[in-house]
């Protein structure tokens, strides 16, 4: 018998449950219905940045003509679902349409958080999450202008990396004393700091955005902090974290956890036996992660669930992070931010290189660390974690 799957969401982790799904299902046992609010099908939104740096569309997109042509497979796009009826086992799309499941996988991500800063909804103000996103930046762009970029964390760098390939001159502006602040530490931000002013990126660190003024045509002009210092621009664009996009929780009668995101247990089951949550919407033990490496491993736990295996449940994640762009050497591994258990071991060359590692105080384990200027130990030192690092730490990690 044919069952009848429908995922809501068609971004990357929709599509990897999607894909793992197709390949465990030999037998065809499952006929998979995916309702997508964007127009596009899955694209790699990790590497959204190079859509402004030459890559395409196409180049970007995670669905190819195996899915798109594959018979157990209906893509519906530009079709939002508004609502769930558990009792009917169907779901409401925007255009009235009702499609029924046997089981429901929401994987609807989440959206930018836009701090409430007046002036947030003036004409050529910005978010960076999709597509459409980029296209809007695009088409307002003015090369040679200002513009602001609001938030200084990985994000934030992407956007005004963006604005810079653009050929704007990006204003960037954090509350944190300095850049990157849940990865970085004061040291390995200088490093940042200095690379970025090099390239003609200016921070503003330990002030907010109190404002947003518009000129005579109603469009952007400028940005208040709330230090008074005011600065012009022609667009600003928003990158102050995000939120989960759980709405769908509150038709289907389902619990979201206190800082949002759909409850779900280590399995990604929410209360009803019929329907998970993967991916950013998901609070696995209360907690959603903003990052796509264990949306994969939630995917992939869902798609053996469907097929009857008995899955690994999920324990958390690596937050390991790498930036990835600006040409400039920053990466993290393992826990970042010292407690009373763990000392420090910092090494320095001139002012370009920066590595610190936190080992625990009472085994000398390697707890993690940032490397800043110089990352090609990263590989090897972060699968050291959990036990004694070399003695020649120091050649190890700035050779
Ligand atoms: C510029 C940028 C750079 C990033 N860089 C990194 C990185 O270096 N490393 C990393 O790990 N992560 C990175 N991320 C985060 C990563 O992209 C996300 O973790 C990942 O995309 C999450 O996948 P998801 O499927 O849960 O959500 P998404 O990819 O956001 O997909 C959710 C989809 O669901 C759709 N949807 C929402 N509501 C509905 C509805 N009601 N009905 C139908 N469809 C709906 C949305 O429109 C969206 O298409 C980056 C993100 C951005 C924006």
């Amino acid at each position: 018998m044919t069952h009848r799957l429908v995922v809501v969401g068609h971004g990357m982790v929709g599509h990897r449950l999607v894909d793992r799904l197709r390949a465990l299902d030999t037998e065809h046992a499952w006929r998979i219905t995916i309702v997508a609010e964007e127009h596009h099908p899955a694209y790699d939104r990790v590497s959204l940045s190079s859509y402004l740096d030459g890559k395409s569309k196409s180049d970007l997109t995670l669905a190819g003509a195996d899915l798109l042509n594959d018979p157990r497979v209906d893509l519906l796009l530009a079709c939002p679902v508004v609502s769930v009826d558990r009792t009917a086992r169907t779901v409401r799309t925007a255009h009235g349409e009702r499609i029924p499941y046997d089981a429901l996988v929401v994987a609807t991500g989440s959206r930018p958080f836009v701090p409430p800063v007046p002036g947030r909804d003036l004409t050529g103000c910005f978010v960076y999450r999709t597509f459409d996103d980029l296209d809007a930046l695009c088409a307002a762009a003015r090369p040679g202008r200002p513009g602001v970029v609001v938030g200084g964390g990985l994000l934030g760098l992407e956007a005004a990396n963006a604005l810079r390939l653009l050929g704007m001159h990006p204003h960037i502006v954090e509350t944190a004393p300095h850049l990157m602040p849940a990865q970085l530490d004061t040291g390995a931000a200088q490093v940042l700091h200095r690379h970025i002013a090099g390239l003609g990126l200016r921070a503003h660190c330990a002030t907010a955005t109190a404002s947003i003024e518009a000129g005579a045509d109603g469009r952007v002009r400028a940005v208040t902090l709330s230090n008074g210092m005011v600065l012009e621009a022609d667009v600003v664009v928003f990158a102050a974290g995000i939120r989960p996009r759980d709405e769908l929780a509150a038709t289907m009668g389902l619990a979201r956890a206190e800082r949002g995101g759909i409850v779900v247990d280590p399995l990604c089951r929410t209360a009803d036996q019929r329907i998970w949550a993967i991916g950013e919407c998901a609070a696995v033990n209360g907690r959603c992660y903003g990052l796509v490496a264990p949306g994969y491993r939630m995917a992939d736990s869902v798609a053996g669930q469907l097929m009857g295996q008995s899955p690994e449940p999920f324990n958390g994640t690596d937050s390991s992070t790498t930036l990835k762009l600006l040409d400039v050497r920053i990466a993290t591994f393992g826990t970042v931010h010292p407690d009373d258990a763990a000392v420090e071991a910092v090494f320095t060359e001139g002012t370009d290189r920066y590595a610190k590692l936190l080992l625990s105080q009472d085994s000398g384990d390697l707890l993690g660390g940032i490397l800043a200027g110089e990352t090609g130990s990263w590989t090897s030192i972060r699968s050291l974690v959990g036990r004694r690092p070399p003695a020649d730490l120091e050649q190890l990690l700035l050779p």
